[in-house]
């Protein structure tokens, strides 16, 4: 099958009794690639910036699921509106109320993620846990009908240390459960922690886990 789709399938062996779904990260590789990906039965990708997302879409085929995971600024949010299957990274009510005013224009829902501030590093985008519960009692974001908050992301402090990383994906597991009582999509909706890239998604499966988000690891290192 080729090293994408064998390193494809490994993973999702390893994922299979955790019950968790693989976005395959494709930032900084060329839309061929992603069709590799493609051809070996893989259809959900990850990438962190609208404008990328937005030129390999054309070019992929229409039932590839696109996950934005990185960074999104409110003006760019008309991009990604048409098609994206799910926003990782909203950290304002400000920016929830921007993809719920396009989600309406294009007649769709978008599934959202709260992105949470987990790591020690003060570089990483992301709300407390405070603000993440001030979001989901405001009445502002009760109203919005065309978003849907599935759950929370993070991302682990970039470090060797195992328990150091453990310590941050348990916090957000634990995160994870407290904002599901104030969810209003219910417990049954907001079901997804999405945790793990190529270093740690093992340690993130064992923590609980819904989605991890692995790029370097299949498509090899990017420069
Ligand atoms: C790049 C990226 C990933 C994947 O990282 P790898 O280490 O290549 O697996 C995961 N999540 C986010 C938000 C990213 O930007």
């Amino acid at each position: 099958m080729g090293y994408i789709g064998d390193t494809i399938a490994e993973i999702k062996e390893e994922l299979a009794p955790f019950n968790a779904t693989l976005i395959a990260v494709t930032k900084t590789y060329p839309a061929e690639t992603v069709r590799e990906a493609y051809d070996a039965g893989h259809k959900v990708f990850g990438e962190n910036k609208v404008q990328e997302m937005q030129a390999k879409q054309p070019l992929l085929p229409e039932d590839v699921q696109w996950h934005l995971i990185g960074h999104l600024q409110t003006n760019k949010v008309k991009y990604a509106a048409p098609f994206v299957s799910m926003i990782h990274s909203v950290d304002s009510i400000r920016l929830l109320a921007e993809i719920n005013k396009q989600a309406l224009k294009n007649n769709r829902i978008i599934p959202c993620l709260l992105q949470i501030h987990i790591a020690e590093e003060e570089t990483k985008f992301g709300l407390s846990a405070s603000e993440a519960t001030e979001l989901l009692l405001d009445e502002n974001y009760r109203k919005m009908t065309h978003i849907r908050i599935e759950g929370v992301m993070g991302m682990a402090t970039f470090t060797e240390d195992q328990n150091q990383i453990r310590k941050e994906f348990r916090s957000l597991r634990l995160m994870f459960d407290e904002l599901r009582k104030h969810a209003d999509a219910g417990s049954e909706g907001f079901r997804h922690i999405s945790m793990g890239m190529s270093g740690d998604y093992k340690i993130a499966l064992e923590e609980g886990s819904t989605l991890v988000r692995i790029g370097s690891r299949i498509f090899g290192s990017r420069n």
